[in-house]
C-alpha cells in the first residue's frame, strides 16, 4: 500500500518511506491510499476474538502488503502485551481504559508498534551503517511512551524535546532517567515550539544529510494506524456484554468520546469508523484550546498559541492530525460536523467533573478522561451508550488529582519505579540553530 501526503504535493510513498520520514517532503501528513472494510464476518464474530486477534486482522488491512504476516503478528503481540478493558462508570456511561501500558497512557500502544515496525525494516535492510534518529517533541505522555517502546531498540536513538517547567514530574522522569538510546532535550519554550524544532529540522537539507532524522510524534503513521485497534475492542467488549448491537447496515447506538489534542487518537477511531466499525457519533472532547470546537461552531480554522491548562497533554493550539481529518472528509464541513461533535472545558469545569464523577461513583478520573466523562454527560442520548476513552492513569498527575479530590491514590509499581531514577536531560534554547548545532555534534 502506497501513502499520499495531505498536501498533494509529495510523491507517493512506501510504508517504509512514510514511517522513516514521519512528515512528507511537502510538509503534509501521510494518508494511506486505501481504507479497507472488514467484512461482515470479522464483526459478527469480533466478541469472540482476543485483542490481539482482532487487532491483527486491523493491522493486516494496513500494512498486510509490506510486513509478512509471521513478523506483523509479531509486531501486534508484542505490542500488546496489555489489555484496554471497558468498566462501566454510571448506567450508560464506559470508560475505555487505555492506562494498562508501561508509561499508563494510551501513546504506548502506537510508540511500541512504531518502534518494532521502524526495527523490522532496520533488519531486514541489516543496515549496520549508521542508526536512525527519532526526533520526538511531547508535551507530557509522547515523550515516555516513545522513549520507552523505543529503549533498548539496537540501531535507534531518541530525542525528546519537551518544555521546560511544563510537564508533570512524574511525566519528566519516565523520559529523563532511561539514559541509553535516549537523550531528553528540556527546551525553552511551550510545546508547539518544541514541534516547530522538530518540523525545521525535517526540512534542513544539512542535518539530513548529516543523520537519518525520523518522527515519532502522532504524525507518523506507525503511531497512528494501530491506535484504531483500541476502538475495535471497546466495540466487542461492548458487544460482548449485550450493550451495543451490530446491524448490516453498519449503524449501532455506540458514542465515542475522545479527550483530544493533537487529534491523532480520534482520528485513528475515523478510520476504524471507515473500516466499518459501527461507531455512531464521535465527540472531540477539549480543555480551554478550542480551535477546533470552533472550527466546528464556524467552519473557519483558526490556528492559536497553546494555553497551558489542568489537562496539559491536551494543550495544543494547532492540531497536526486535523489536517488528516480534513482529508478524510474531503474538506467538507458539514460531513465532519455530522460525525464528530465538540466540547471545551476550562479548568474549574473540569475539576468540578473529576469531583462529581468521583462522589457519585467512586471513579477516579485523570484530567484528560474528565474531558471525555464530561462531553458524554451532556450530549450522550438516552438510547446511546457512551464511552470515553480514559487516556492516562490518574497516577500520573498524582498531585493535581490527589489535590482535587481529596485523596491519596495509590502509585502504580511500574510508576514508581521510573521516580527512582536519576534525571539526565540536556538545556537547549528555543532557537532552531542551537538545536541545529547540537544535532550535528551528535
Ligand atoms: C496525548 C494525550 C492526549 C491527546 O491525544 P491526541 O492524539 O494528541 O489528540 C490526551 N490525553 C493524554 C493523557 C495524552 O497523553
Amino acid at each position: 500500500m502506497k501513502y499520499y501526503s495531505t498536501n498533494h504535493q509529495a510523491p507517493l510513498a512506501t510504508l517504509r518511506e512514510a514511517v522513516e520520514r514521519g512528515l512528507a517532503p511537502d510538509r503534509g501528513l501521510y494518508m494511506p491510499e486505501h481504507i479497507k472494510a472488514l467484512p461482515r464476518n470479522f464483526f459478527e464474530h469480533i466478541d469472540e476474538m482476543t485483542f490481539r486477534e482482532m487487532s491483527f486482522e486491523v493491522a493486516k488491512a494496513f500494512f498486510g502488503d509490506d510486513v509478512d504476516e509471521v513478523s506483523l503478528k509479531q509486531i501486534v503481540d508484542d505490542t500488546l502485551a496489555f489489555e484496554t478493558p471497558v468498566v462501566n462508570v454510571e448506567q450508560n456511561i464506559y470508560t475505555l481504559e487505555l492506562f494498562h501500558g508501561p508509561t499508563l497512557a494510551f501513546k504506548d500502544v502506537g510508540a511500541r508498534f512504531m518502534a518494532r515496525l521502524l526495527q523490522y525494516f532496520i533488519r531486514k535492510d541489516n543496515r549496520s551503517n549508521g542508526r536512525v534518529n527519532v526526533l520526538v517533541a511531547t508535551s507530557g505522555d509522547t515523550g515516555s511512551a516513545v522513549a520507552n517502546g523505543f529503549l533498548g531498540v539496537d540501531g535507534i536513538h531518541v530525542y525528546v524535546l519537551y518544555p521546560k517547567g511544563k510537564v508533570s514530574k512524574i511525566q519528566e522522569c519516565q523520559f529523563t532517567t532511561l539514559g541509553q538510546n535516549i537523550t531528553a532535550l528540556e527546551v525553552d519554550g511551550v510545546f508547539d515550539d518544541c514541534q516547530a524544532l522538530v518540523k525545521t529540522a525535517f526540512m534542513d537539507s544539512e542535518l539530513n544529510e548529516h543523520m537519518a532524522l525520523t518522527s515519532a510524534n502522532s504524525i507518523n503513521v506507525a503511531r497512528f494506524l494501530p491506535q484504531a485497534f483500541y476502538y475495535f475492542n471497546a466495540y466487542a467488549q461492548l458487544k460482548k456484554a449485550g450493550k451495543v448491537s451490530w446491524s448490516e447496515d453498519g449503524t449501532s447506538n455506540l458514542v465515542v468520546c475522545v479527550p483530544s489534542g493533537n487529534f491523532g487518537n480520534i482520528t485513528a477511531g475515523l478510520f476504524a469508523a471507515r473500516m466499518g466499525l459501527p461507531i455512531k457519533h464521535f465527540i472531540a472532547s477539549n480543555n480551554a484550546n478550542d480551535v477546533f470546537f470552533n472550527y466546528l461552531q464556524t467552519g473557519n480554522y483558526q490556528p492559536m498559541p497553546s494555553k497551558k491548562t489542568l489537562a496539559n497533554a491536551m494543550d495544543v493550539g494547532d492540531p497536526s492530525n486535523f489536517a488528516r481529518i480534513l482529508t478524510l472528509y474531503d474538506n467538507h464541513w458539514e460531513s465532519i460536523k455530522a460525525d464528530i461533535s465538540g466540547a471545551t472545558y476550562p479548568d474549574p469545569r473540569i475539576r468540578e467533573s473529576m469531583k462529581e464523577c468521583y462522589a457519585s461513583t467512586g471513579y477516579v478520573l485523570d484530567p484528560h478522561g474528565a474531558c471525555g466523562y464530561q462531553a458524554l454527560k451532556e450530549q450522550l442520548g438516552r438510547n446511546d451508550v457512551g464511552v470515553f476513552l480514559e487516556t492516562a492513569h490518574p497516577a500520573k498527575f498524582k498531585e493535581k488529582v490527589d489535590d482535587i479530590l481529596g485523596t491519596d491514590i495509590a502509585i502504580p509499581q511500574r510508576l514508581q519505579n521510573f521516580m527512582k531514577g536519576k534525571k539526565q536531560s540536556v538545556e537547549m534554547a528555543n532557537d532552531f540553530e542551537s538545536f541545529k548545532n547540537f544535532l550535528m555534534q551528535e
